[in-house]
């Protein structure tokens, strides 16, 4: 298996965990983005959010239903982004579907 983020699913990198079941792992990020920067992925293989159909609506919903939990949990109540890049263009530099959770700055819009 050579997806950095399916090995990190299965224990064989390590990361810095906060959250996990048998769907998702939530991990914080190696190069943090902001004071707190969270990724939340699915373990199934999904290269992008280019890649998902109807069938990933449960597992979709269920990530997003951690989002809110962990967003609760780590004390977002200011606010805070979700980013998923897909592609060259957006800077996705790994091809594992992943969500970005920003928080404890304020954060500009547009993005770069
Ligand atoms: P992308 O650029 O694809 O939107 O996001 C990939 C993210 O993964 C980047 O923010 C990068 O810092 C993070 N990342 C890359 N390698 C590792 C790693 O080995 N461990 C962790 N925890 N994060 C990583
Ligand atoms: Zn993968």
């Amino acid at each position: 298996m050579d997806c950095l983020f399916c090995n990190i699913a299965a224990g064989e990198i390590p990361a810095k965990t906060i959250y996990e079941d048998d769907l998702v792992m939530a991990f914080y990020d190696i190069a943090p983005a902001a004071p707190v920067h969270i990724l939340v992925i699915p373990k199934p293989h999904i290269p992008s959010a280019a890649a998902l159909t109807e069938k990933d609506a449960a597992l979709v919903g269920h990530i997003f239903a951690v989002i809110a939990r962990l967003a609760r949990e780590h004390g977002f109540e200011e606010g805070f982004r979700i980013v998923s890049n897909v592609g060259a263009l957006a800077g996705q530099s790994v091809p594992h579907l992943h969500f970005h959770l920003l928080s404890g700055r304020a954060l500009a819009w547009p993005p770069g």
